[in-house]
């Protein structure tokens, strides 16, 4: 099975489910790249958010209603939480990402990994939402601007401070935890 179907097959595992109803179901991110960091895919083969149309908008908020039961069984605050689609997911079937916003987990391990979360790469799905209502579909963004998303220097999320490696923003936020009192 080819990799980027990874996700189609571990949904079929009961075991692997935080969240589910008869529209979709909620997983873990295997590679987390923030401490809690859960993925919603809907149970009908639609590839990705290109292929949602008007027609999606109720399963769009089943997904929603199943990221926020995802939270609460984290036990965290959903401020705390971003809520997203890729522009250019890696993986099959859609999936919606709610991801905690300290941006530690084990799986942050590189540049790409940031920018995906931290540039307009990172689409909410609250714009998603809208696209779909004003549009009825979500436009292809050109190969060029996805290339300079991701060439973006990196940032932390929490302060203004830039870092030239992943490996030095990642020290940094784990100083952010510490500092809010929690463990690194
Ligand atoms: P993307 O396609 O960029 O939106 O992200 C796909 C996500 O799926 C990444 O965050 C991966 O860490 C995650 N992932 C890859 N394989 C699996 C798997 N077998 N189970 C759960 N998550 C996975
Ligand atoms: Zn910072």
């Amino acid at each position: 099975m080819p990799w980027f179907n990874a996700l189609i097959r571990d949904i079929q595992f009961p075991t692997n489910h935080v969240a589910r109803s008869d529209l979709a179901v909620v997983i873990r991110d295997k590679f987390p790249k923030s401490r809690q960091h859960f993925l919603v895919l809907p149970w009908a083969d639609i590839d990705n958010v290109y292929q949602l149309t008007s027609q999606h908008i109720p399963l769009l908020n089943e997904m929603l209603r199943l990221g926020l039961q995802a939270i609460e069984v984290s036990r965290c605050h959903r401020a705390d939480f971003s809520m997203g689609f890729h522009m250019k997911p890696s993986m099959r079937r859609l999936h919606l990402h709610v991801i905690s916003n300290d941006f530690t987990g084990r799986g942050m391990k590189t540049e790409k990994h940031w920018n995906i979360f931290h540039t307009d790469l990172f689409m909410p799905f609250g714009s998603i939402l809208a696209e779909l209502e004003e549009r009825g579909h979500i436009h292809q963004r050109s190969p060029a601007y996805i290339q300079s998303l991701l060439s973006t220097p990196l940032e932390c999320n929490q302060c203004d401070r830039q870092f030239e490696t992943i490996v030095t923003l990642k020290a940094h936020l784990l100083g952010h935890l510490v500092a809010i009192g929690a463990e690194p």
